[in-house]
């Protein structure tokens, strides 16, 4: 094992002020199971859980409280024993609408009732590749960076693909996060069993971790735990630029490959890239049978009384998020779930947690502030920003027109939504949210197209 300096540079990107010293000094703290949780079915990329618990039910921590749906789906697990008080649809963070687990963890287990659900751990060492992806498929793991890839499909490369460089994410390019900062420095040894199973599971790829400068804590801690592990394993130090989180530019910044258009994947540059945390989460469902049911959090901005990073069951909500750290020290400006460049205004405090909820952001007046949007001088600054050489300004001008085709042949079905354009553009123009909007106009379009074919061969199979 060693540690190198990142040998390619990615196009583009940014350097926003990183304000992390709210909370990297803050060691992660457990917080007591809240009375109410409102688990959502929809945590993870792909088609949502079934529900299968109904009002009245009572349910014990580890049970299944909804089944997989599809080939890119995961199960949903309960994060603690509780009365399911109602199963409701209701807001997530994006404000899609989602049906949701609503449990009183308060009410008492009724007589008889089972034990919770007991998962026996496993050696990796001797245990079958395939039992291993069993047991993080049946863990409902899905990716908690960000997007919430299911685990199960990531490690499983379809016939004909290879992994050959297994990545692991610890770059945390986000401003203000620190949650993925405090599980490298306090889990590096659970991120190293991780990194073995994977290994094992993938069929022995390279392993490239990944970390950015500012984290040298981080970077100590893993070179601690990797000491004298098998096979070509390094740590690759990232220079710090925003977005080297995204999975494309870590790709590059760390082997060099360039990740095809979409609908390509990671796989087709032969590799797989699984954040630190999911790393972690999967050695502790393998080796110790834990159900992924919590994760930790960083709730930080300078409206928050006390940032902290916080261990948490999947599906608090953010108030009771915000209470356990010493509550507001003025009623926020902006929430925002996620980090500042990524993440998902909120309009309260009443979403609940998930999966993949990095960060919780309270910002006060005087960290945000009100603009207009003028007319484009062309700069070239959200140009020269972009990390996929996009032209947001023509994107931006194509949506205005309603022209989404136009879009379209302007390659917006690439952009990551990382916002390192809209970052510095003087105009203060739309560009982020406008290939956002592009990008569902095509998809909706696309899925209509699929539909209305399949109607029509359905109705030639009837002639
Ligand atoms: S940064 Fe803004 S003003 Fe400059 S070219 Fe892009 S859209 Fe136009
Ligand atoms: S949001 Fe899209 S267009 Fe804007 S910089 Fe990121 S990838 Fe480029």
């Amino acid at each position: 094992m060693r540690t190198v300096k990142s040998a390619f540079k990615i196009a583009g990107g940014v350097h926003p002020e990183y304000r992390k010293e709210l909370a990297r000094g803050k060691a992660i703290e457990e917080m007591p199971v809240p009375m109410t949780l409102a688990v959502s079915m929809s945590q993870h990329l792909g088609a949502p859980a079934k529900c299968i618990v109904k009002a009245g039910d009572y349910v014990r921590r580890g049970q299944l409280l909804g089944e997989k749906a599809g080939f890119i789906s995961a199960c949903v697990r309960a994060p603690a024993d509780g009365l399911v008080k109602a199963v409701e649809q209701r807001p997530g963070a994006t404000g899609a609408l989602a049906a949701h687990v609503v449990l009183d963890t308060a009410a008492p287990a009724p007589d008889g009732a089972p034990p919770p659900p007991r998962f026996e751990p496993l050696d990796w060492r001797s245990t079958d590749p395939a039992a291993l992806l069993a047991r993080i498929e049946e863990a409902g793991m899905c990716g908690m960076g960000g997007a919430g890839f299911p685990t199960a499909v990531k490690l499983s490369p379809p016939p004909g693909k290879r992994c050959e460089y297994f990545i692991v994410n610890g770059a945390e390019c986000e401003p203000y996060l620190t949650a993925d900062f405090r599980v490298m420095v306090e889990r590096a040894d659970r991120i190293r069993a991780g990194v073995e199973i994977a290994r094992k599971i993938l069929g022995s790829p390279a392993v490239r971790i990944a970390v950015e400068s500012n984290k040298p804590e981080a970077i100590a801690a893993l070179e601690k735990a990797f000491a004298g592990i098998d096979g070509n394993v390094e740590i690759v130090v990232l220079p710090v630029r925003y977005p080297h989180g995204s999975e494309k530019h870590q790709i590059y910044a760390t082997v060099g490959r360039v990740v095809p258009e979409p609908p390509a994947l990671p796989i087709d540059a032969g590799c797989v890239v699984e954040n630190v945390g999911t790393v972690a989460a999967l050695a502790d469902a393998v080796e110790k049978g834990e159900m992924p049911v919590s994760r930790v959090t960083t709730v930080t901005g300078e409206a928050v009384a006390e940032p902290k990073n916080v261990l948490a069951p999947c599906g608090t909500l953010y108030s009771d998020l915000v209470a356990f750290c010493g509550g507001m020290k003025e009623p926020p400006a902006k929430v925002v779930s996620g980090g500042p460049m990524m993440g998902f205004a909120v309009p309260d405090l009443s979403v609940s947690t998930t999966k993949t909820t990095s960060g919780l952001l309270l910002l006060p007046k005087e960290r945000t502030f009100q603009y207009t949007a003028g007319p484009c001088i062309n700069c070239g600054r959200c140009v020269d920003a972009c990390p996929m050489r996009l032209d947001g300004r023509e994107i931006c001008r194509a949506m205005e027109s309603g022209d989404a085709a136009a879009a379209e042949k302007l390659h917006v079905m690439s952009c990551i939504e990382c916002g390192a354009c809209s970052f510095g553009c003087p105009a203060y123009r739309p560009i982020t949210q406008s290939c956002r909007r592009a990008k569902a106009v095509i998809r909706a379009r696309a899925a209509a197209e699929k539909a209305k074919a399949a109607a029509a061969a359905k109705e030639v199979g009837k002639a």
